[in-house]
């Protein structure tokens, strides 16, 4: 019976394991024996060998043996049991808050102890609070465990200790079966001594006494390498895959403009930079192709998207092309709106928007343009893409703000266009640096607007203690005086829009009273969308001084006469965040100032963060402290594309693993064309993988 099983039975088959564990074991993913294999430690303990208590230091995990010396009960802010242990070459206390009589009577002085826990610093010097401990009036201790003990993410109900049993039942059954198909070639492995992948498995969960435990614990062992290795390949593969899935369609290919795109520019009161220049002939060469265009444009905020996009959507139009222009936000479709209709208007081009709050009556009007092929270019949210909305002949999609618009939607593109996929083009602002984009966005190409339009001044910023509310107050009026305008933007840790909105409408208020005769508006999520709209609308004509709001200004509003922001707490937003915000001004010729307002006290990485946004105005530059600080999850919000999960790969740690794989990626689908989809089942779930949509 056990020894017919294989991996891939269910893990309910093994022994000591049921259909009620399994159900458990399902909820974290894991449903075969072979999944427990990919299981892996999130970290490991070293309960191998006896630390002299004179060579700790803090934030160690480790197993001492000492003499009790004194026990006693203090009554000090909490009533706790404290046992002061020597072994010859230190001392160090155990703190415990609970404990029983039992362990009162225990804990002796003169009895030996040994401890497992986490060194910490207390009022009298080392301690360990609550450790797991084994007390003796005298004999041996048992023996120690010869090998690490791995820890496992594990679940309600799941202890580690049963949860290591199963796997090691898995790895008897890898044993027997003499391992997992190798799909890396072996020779690829060599030159970083990397083991065969069942190697690095038995490894992981049982690392033998020689392994070097420092190398574990820190992620960078060979085995833990050979794993992110193939996941990395894995994740890459599954995003090309992607990109073949979507443009095994074809699309319609488009010439150059000759006419709309050459007055557009004659039009333009300033010539195109040298990015925007060569971003514009990258998009233009891949829109003259057969396949669809997946290209991602990257550039600062102000770096001059928007006219990029519009070349585009003009070679697409001259040809007899629609395109549709999706924003994340009514807000931005709506400003969107009114520049290309500026722009477009002396080209004879109609552009029409279409909004969840469009009415029935204008709906349907601009569905009949849409379907007849009157309207040539398209603005709106998701709304464009909803069903009903039939386009005569779509030939372009562009993407504003890229990080909100999922993977699996741009697959569904294809099913809005009657001649093959449409070219895509995406546009994002926040900068991503480069190993990292090359990761996350494999499936499509990226072009970098890299140089801000002339005649930009930088946006000065100082960091300033709430503490000093006052002369930020008396600073907010002089502006105002000298016709400035002003964002004051709240932020808030709680999710919820309620309570951002309540804390927006307390300052506010509190403004109101400082500054009566200033012109106050508020703006924040739980306006309408056409309340938000007019709000805004107002105050870029100048008929309010002041704006508060909430992060929801965060992207693409264009008021180029507001060029002072206050920011409250900024210690609680992201540095991507923060440099989104402040990039709302600096947007005119004028001097723009942003006054970072932190709450105190500040910690000291919270006053690093805000020194790296105090000293740089490039988003590149903040974008790599970022990630440093929060982790690429973060950086890319990648909460909604899905794009990345890695279990075992670790994209600050594995830097020199990703700068290889788009050239591996390439050799294993030329050499090794049966491997690919093998190791993209092997590491990515149904769920991700795109491209079997
Ligand atoms: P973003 O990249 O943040 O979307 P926009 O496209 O909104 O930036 O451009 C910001 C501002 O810069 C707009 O007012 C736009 O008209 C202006 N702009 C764009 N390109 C140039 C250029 N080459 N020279 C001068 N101003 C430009
Ligand atoms: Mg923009």
């Amino acid at each position: 019976m056990q020894n017919a099983l294989t991996l891939s039975d269910g893990v309910a088959k093994l022994k000591g394991a049921g259909p009620k564990l399994a159900e458990k074991l399902a909820n974290i993913g894991l449903n075969s024996i072979g999944d427990l294999l990919f299981h892996l430690p999130y970290k490991y303990q070293d309960r191998t060998r006896i630390m002299p208590i004179g060579s700790l230091r803090l934030g160690m995990a480790v197993v001492i043996e000492a003499e009790i010396r004194a026990a006693q009960v203090t009554f000090g802010k909490r009533r706790s049991l404290l046992c002061r242990l020597q072994d010859g070459t230190g001392l160090l206390t155990i703190r415990l808050f609970h404990f029983s009589k039992a362990q009162q009577n225990h804990l002796k002085t003169g009895y030996r102890i040994r401890c497992y826990g986490e060194v910490r610093m207390g009022p009298t010097g080392l301690e360990m609070v609550h450790p797991e401990y084994q007390v003796k009036e005298e004999g041996d201790f048992p023996p120690l465990d010869n090998r690490l003990t791995p820890l496992y993410p594990t679940t309600d109900g799941i202890a580690q200790i049963r949860l290591r049993n199963l796997i090691e039942q898995a790895i008897e059954i890898l044993n027997r079966q003499g391992g997992l198909s190798e799909w890396v070639p072996p020779q690829w492995l060599t030159p970083w001594a990397m083991p065969s992948l069942s190697e690095a498995l038995r490894t992981l969960h049982h690392p033998a006494s020689s392994d070097d435990t420092v190398a574990l614990l820190e992620g960078d062992h060979p085995a833990q390498q050979r794993l992110a290795l193939e996941e990395l390949l894995a994740h890459h593969l599954s995003l090309q895959a992607l990109r073949q899935a979507v443009q095994a369609t074809g699309a319609h290919p488009v010439p150059p403009s000759r006419k709309l795109a050459p007055a557009l520019l004659t039009q333009l009161p300033f010539s195109l930079t040298g990015a925007q220049q060569r971003v514009c002939q990258e998009i233009s060469a891949d829109l003259a192709k057969p396949l669809p265009m997946l290209r991602l444009v990257q550039g600062d905020v102000g770096a001059g998207k928007t006219l990029v996009a519009l070349m585009a959507a003009l070679q697409a139009i001259e040809s007899g092309l629609q395109v549709a222009l999706m924003a994340p936000t009514e807000l931005l479709a709506e400003q969107h709106f009114l520049n290309m209709q500026a722009w477009c208007e002396p080209l004879n081009i109609c552009v029409d928007l279409l909004l969840g709050k469009t009415s029935k009556k204008e709906r349907d009007g601009i569905l009949d343009r849409l379907d007849t092929g009157k309207t040539a270019l398209l603005i709106g949210t998701h709304a464009l893409f909803q069903k009903g909305v039939d386009y005569a002949n779509l030939g372009l999609v562009i993407i504003d703000e890229q990080h909100r618009f999922g993977v699996q939607q741009r697959l569904a593109l294809k099913e809005k266009a009657n001649n093959g996929t449409p070219h895509q083009l995406t546009m994002t602002a926040t900068p991503i640096p480069r190993t990292l984009a090359m990761t996350a966005f494999a499936d499509m190409d990226i072009s970098i607007i890299d140089e801000l339009p002339p005649g930009r001044t930088p946006v000065v910023t100082t960091v300033i203690s709430q503490d000093r509310r006052d002369a930020v107050i008396r600073r907010v009026d002089a502006a105002c005086e000298d016709g400035k305008q002003i964002y004051w933007v709240c932020t808030l840790i709680e999710e919820s829009e309620e309570l951002q909105a309540e804390a927006a409408e307390a300052t506010a208020n509190r403004l109101a009273e400082a500054l009566p005769h200033r012109r106050i508006g508020l703006l924040h999520g739980k306006l309408k969308p056409a309340d938000k709209s007019r709000l805004m609308q107002s105050f870029k004509a100048h008929e309010l001084d002041i704006l508060v709001a909430t992060t929801v200004i965060e992207v693409g509003v264009d008021v180029p006469n507001a060029s002072v922001m206050i920011i409250e707490n900024p210690e609680r937003l992201g540095l991507a965040q923060l440099h989104q915000l402040r990039g709302r001004v600096g947007r005119g010729t004028t001097e723009s100032y942003c006054l970072l307002m932190f709450g105190t006290p500040l910690s000291e990485q919270g006053k690093q963060r805000l020194e790296v946004m105090r000293s740089t105005n490039d988003g590149f530059v903040i974008a790599e402290e970022d990630l440093k600080l929060r982790g690429p999850g973060e950086v890319l919000g990648t909460r909604q594309t899905g794009a990345i999960g890695f279990r075992v790969a670790d994209m600050e740690r594995d830097q020199h693993l990703l700068a290889l794989i788009p050239e591996l990626a390439q050799r294993l689908t030329t050499e090794y064309p049966s491997h690919a989809q093998p190791i993209i089942e092997r590491w990515l779930s149904q769920a991700d993988r795109f491209a079997q949509v």
